[in-house]
Parts: C-alpha cells; structure tokens; sequence
C-alpha cells in the first residue's frame, strides 16, 4: 500500500485506477461528475471500434432518459406522441359502486418505466399494508399473462385488464391461422395444427430478458405440402414449416381465456368500471396541481404525491359526511352536439 493510497484510504484497485488515469479518486465523487458519468454510460458503452472506442447506444430507453445536472432523478419520457421530463405517478383507489372512493396506493417512477413495471409493485404495496382488493381493475398498459397469474396466485387478485391480441409473426393480412388455431397438448408436449400436423420439436428456452419460453417447430416437409400453407406460415417456399412460441403453461392459459373473454360484452360492461380512475387523475391535476413537483430528486416528487392523494382523500371524506353527492360523469361539448344531432 502506496502512502497516498493509505492517506486517502484507497483500495488497490481504486489505487491502480489513479496511477492508469492519472486522476484523483475523490474526483468521481463529486455529484457533478455522477451525473455526467451517468449520462454517459446511459448514452454510449466501449466496444474497442470506432473513434475513441466508444458507440451511442440506439435503444429508445437510453436516447430518452439521461439525466439532468440540475434533477438527476427526472427522465424524459413519451407516451401517444407527448413527452415530458420527470415522473410518473400511478394511483390506486377504491372503486365500490355509489361510495365516495379512496385512494390507497401511491408509486412514482422516472417517466421511463413501463406501466408493467408497476403492477407488481402496487400489489407489494397494498398487501404490505393489507388493502388488498379482489379484483384490481387496470388498463392494458398494467397486464401481461405473468401478471395475471402472479396476482391470482401470490395476491388472490383478479387483475381484470385486457391482453393483446394474437397478433404472432406468422400472421398475414386476411385469414390467417392464430395460435388459438393450434391445440396444445403440456404432457405430452406436442402441438397439433389446424392440419391435423403434430409439432416436430418443443424446446424450453429462456429470452434475454429472461423470461421462460417454449419454441415449438412443424417440419419442413409437413408444412411444404400443405394445401393451406398460406393461410399459416410465412415460408412460401416450404423449406421452412410453422414455429410457434408459447409462454409456460399457466400464462399461456391465462392469456388464452383472456382473449377469449374480453370479446364478450358481459366482460366489457364489468371492465367499465376502470374508466372512472380518469377523473380521480383529472381530480389530482386540477386540485393538487400533481403535473408540477416542486422537488429536484424522486423520493421527494414521492412523498408530494403522496400528500396530493392525502388532499384528495380528505375532500372526498368531506364530501361523504357532508353528503356531497358523486359528481356526474361529464359530456364534453362535441360528445353533446353529436348527442343532439
Ligand atoms: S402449414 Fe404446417 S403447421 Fe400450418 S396448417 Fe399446414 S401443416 Fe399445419
């Protein structure tokens, strides 16, 4: 151990990092410099090509989100065309018909993650305070088949969401054999298509996000000599046959009879209810002024929207024991006039 390195309490390796950079090690602790560094890291990595050895990053993510000096906790985010830079907030609330509703879970993430990214967390924070529901209503942002079953599963919740549709890389423009096409056989591990074809090969498989896939192929030779190969895959050649990719068993399940039942009008008219958190976020923007935080760092811009929802919280307990009615759902003016027409 070099003085210097004793002197300024310095591992070996921070040590041989200053002799290599010729830097101070207190240099990167500045807040300044973290910021900076990790706007850097955000934006570009080493990969030993190009000038200096470094390359931009192309995800969206990264372009979208550096920090800045002044508010490293805010990121810019878009969502339908509209950015903005800053937070999210995402707010649950009771939702009994003819009650005043309550709102009882509150989570604040940069702009950057993805809805999806919340849901568990909102179940993590309602059971740790007991105010679980047994249903949860979200919109499709909230829902993938992972979160279905992991809700009904770990946290008894129906989360009532709708999926998206079929929509797999095969598909092509008119009629088209979807994956509720084919039927799945979990023991056997074996997939039947609309042809009356078994699958040749089923592998178990991980993304690279890490999520559990199953690939599933037909042959070539099957699919080849298919009349209706169109209408299924898009090898028009026949020297490749149909694959398809399942999620394990019980997501694959789920979502299925999702699909299927949020085409009905009777699931439509129960998930009607969601609607209603809109005003609650119209409630907070036009009382609360919850768009603008006065804070600089998220733990902060947190605890305000937190009060934000207390605020809403005592105005509609008010409006119970003074027995102020619910405010009706509003017609804007065009709505109205395409009424009157
Ligand atoms: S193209 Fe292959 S998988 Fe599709 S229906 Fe024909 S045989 Fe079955």
């Amino acid at each position: 151990m070099s003085v210097l390195q004793y002197a300024e309490g310095l591992t070996d390796r921070q040590a041989a990092d200053q002799v290599r950079t010729g830097s101070p090690g207190w240099l990167r602790e500045i807040p300044a410099v973290q910021v900076l560094r990790r706007a850097w890291v955000e934006q570009y990595h080493r990969d030993g090509k190009g000038c200096a050895g470094g390359r931009a990053r192309t995800s969206r993510r990264a372009d979208a989100g550096s920090p800045r000096p002044t508010t490293p906790d805010a990121r810019y985010g878009v969502k339908r065309g509209s950015g903005w830079c800053g937070y999210k907030t995402h707010l649950s609330e009771t939702c009994e018909p003819d009650v005043h509703h309550l709102i009882t879970q509150v989570v604040t993430t940069d702009a950057t993650v993805a809805d999806t990214e919340v849901t568990e967390a909102v179940h993590q924070g309602l059971a740790a305070r007991e105010l679980l529901p047994g249903e949860h209503d979200v919109d499709a942002g909230y829902v993938t088949a992972a979160h279905i079953v992991t809700a009904r599963d770990e946290y008894g919740i129906e989360l009532l969401g709708p999926v998206g549709l079929d929509t797999c890389h095969e598909n092509h423009e008119g009629e088209h054999f979807t994956q509720s096409a084919f039927t799945v056989d979990w023991q056997a591990r074996k997939v039947t298509c609309p042809e009356g074809r078994i699958s040749a090969s089923w592998s178990d498989e991980r993304k690279s996000s890490g999520t559990p896939i199953t690939r599933v192929h037909f042959t070539s030779q099957d699919c080849g000599s298919c009349p209706v190969r169109m209408k299924c895959t898009k090898a028009a050649d026949g020297r490749r046959g149909r694959s398809l990719t399942l999620l394990p068993r019980d997501q694959q399940q789920a979502l299925e009879a999702r699909r299927r039942e949020q085409l009905t009008e009777q699931w439509q008219q129960r998930y009607n209810i969601r609607a209603g958190v809109e005003a609650t976020i119209s409630q907070a923007v036009r009382r609360t002024r919850i768009r603008r935080t006065r804070f600089t760092d998220l733990p902060k811009t947190h605890l305000g929207h937190v009060f934000a929802a207390t605020a809403i919280n005592i105005i509609r307990l008010d409006a119970w024991l003074t027995e102020t009615p619910l405010g009706q759902t509003r017609t804007s003016h065009l709505a109205r006039l395409d009424l009157a027409a």
